[in-house]
């Protein structure tokens, strides 16, 4: 009898003590959905989710306490345009085409991996990789970050990337062969394009991504509406790599989910864009990464034209009301630069073109979430979401380039770093 009780008391105590719970004791907390911030919160997390929010929140016995009293903290950040496994030759005569002759899918995997580990640390706590990861290897990252291999951002895939015939490379001899077929797909057809989206799927992509003109020819309006029906009822967005032109016209007419670049796009365009809800993703590249790049394959005019370019687009996307959300396409290696450093030069550009700090917040967190259908699960603090948090000395609502600073990193409710 004696030990039934003792029994009964330890299995009702157990529930007493807060097990896996996390309270950060917060000095400011922001709302980039709303623009709207609030003081002296306390944030309970329950194993990977936020369990409360707010004032008065009562801390539990056991709880591990985080004292970020002297902090602002945010939802975690997300680049909607990542490749994670790519570093592009630049300098010399190194071919467009060189990154994935000389380099493994295993080594592509690795260095993905490596790059996954930096912008978690530096607060992206999710990143859509679109694409250019050598015959699928992000789908292992991501495979083993999702089993607890290593940590690691919440990671959307897209496999190898569907083109018409060619893939992003030109003038390669027929004697070679189509050997781009690691990295694109051909679809010449509204049918081929069917078939590259269902492979896609079948290997696990999240998003299916086309590029739309990186040749004299370019996928037609049922080609991309193949896409689109076909992504979609496999439960899949799909992103488009498009600069402009009647290229773009076709990519808004099929109704895609985002526009990748779109450098050289209309006011015309970006107001259908609005209207239709597609979300332009403009990976806005800073003067000083143009320079680095060079203007591969001609496509582009010299970075000096180029680059007001990128300003006066965002700007007018910006006045217009489309959607945006942050992206960076950054695949260049700077000395004494980690790549997250590179993709947070990225912020300049927003600054430079007049989007105000909160609505560049908003593209990093809940606008983002919105375009990879994970609004559901991330880029909000609330009660029941994934406690992807992060926290840094200055006020990213007020000044933007606080971002820069953040020292602590929660994923799904793990600690991985702190100040
Ligand atoms: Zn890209």
């Amino acid at each position: 009898m004696k030990r039934l009780t003792l029994f009964l008391m330890l299995l009702f105590a157990v529930p007493m003590i807060a097990q896996n719970v996390v309270a950060i004791r917060a000095g400011g907390v922001v709302d980039p959905s709303t623009g709207s911030t609030a003081k002296n919160q306390v944030i309970l997390v329950e194993n990977d989710k936020i369990k409360e929010i707010g004032p008065n929140v009562r801390i539990p016995n056991g709880a591990t306490i985080v004292d970020l009293s002297s902090e602002w903290i945010s939802p975690g950040l997300m680049d909607a345009h990542v490749h994670l496994t790519l570093t592009e030759v630049t300098g010399g005569n190194a071919p467009f085409e060189s990154f994935y002759l000389k380099e493994s899918s295993t080594y592509r995997g690795l260095r993905g991996l490596r790059n996954a580990q930096d912008l978690l640390r530096a607060g992206f706590t999710t990143v859509r990789e679109v694409g250019n990861d050598g015959n699928y290897a992000t789908e292992d990252v991501k495979r083993a970050i999702q089993a607890g291999m290593f940590d690691g951002p919440t990671i959307l895939t897209a496999g190898k990337i569907i083109a018409p015939f060619g893939g992003q490379s030109t003038a390669i001899p027929p004697e070679q062969g189509p050997f781009w077929r690691y990295e694109y797909i051909d679809a010449d057809t509204p049918e081929e394009v069917r078939k590259a989206v269902r492979q896609n799927i079948y290997y696990g992509v999240d998003v299916i991504k086309l590029v739309a003109d990186n040749s004299p020819y370019h996928f037609s309006v049922a080609e991309i509406k193949a896409a689109v029906d076909e992504a979609h009822h496999g439960g899949r967005t799909v992103a488009v790599h498009v600069y402009g032109g009647e290229a773009a016209d076709n990519v808004i007419e099929g109704g895609v989910d985002s526009l990748e670049h779109g450098f050289f796009l209309t006011d015309q365009q970006l107001e259908k864009m609005k209207q239709k809800g597609i979300f332009l993703v403009g990976t806005d590249t800073p003067r000083a990464q143009l320079d680095i790049e060079g203007t591969s394959g001609g496509i582009f005019p010299p970075p000096e034209v180029l680059a007001p370019k990128i300003v006066d687009r965002l700007r007018r996307a910006y006045r217009i009301g489309v959607k945006m959300a942050f992206g960076t396409d950054t695949v260049i290696e700077v000395p004494n630069k980690s790549r997250s450093d590179l993709m947070l030069d990225y912020l300049p550009v927003w600054r430079e073109a007049g989007v105000p700090a909160p609505e560049i917040l908003k593209s990093m967190t809940s606008n983002a979430a919105e375009l990879m259908h994970v609004n559901q699960q991330r880029g909000r603090l609330a009660p029941g979401l994934a406690a992807d948090i992060v926290a840094m000395p200055g006020n990213p609502l007020e000044d933007i380039e606080a971002l820069r600073k953040i020292n602590f990193v929660m994923k799904d409710g793990k600690i991985i770093r702190r100040p």
